[in-house]
């Protein structure tokens, strides 16, 4: 068993909560955006494209399907 080895499962598509590196915004994205996205505050990259599903660069409070 190596259930927290496991990363979170990968939904086709939804939404997470990332939260903000830079300023601790949290803010809901969807996971296969395709286009950048910035933080609402401080415009930091929150997640980049990458031609399939979203790059992340905060933390993921909490994912919705
Ligand atoms: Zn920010």
């Amino acid at each position: 068993m190596s259930e927290w080895n496991k990363l979170i499962p990968k939904p086709r598509s939804s939404f997470v909560r990332v939260k903000c590196p830079k300023c601790g915004n949290e803010q809901l994205i969807f996971s296969n955006a395709v286009n950048k996205v910035t933080c609402n505050v401080c415009s930091a990259v929150l997640a980049e494209p990458t031609g399939g599903r979203a790059k992340l660069k905060g933390d993921v409070q909490s994912v919705f399907e």
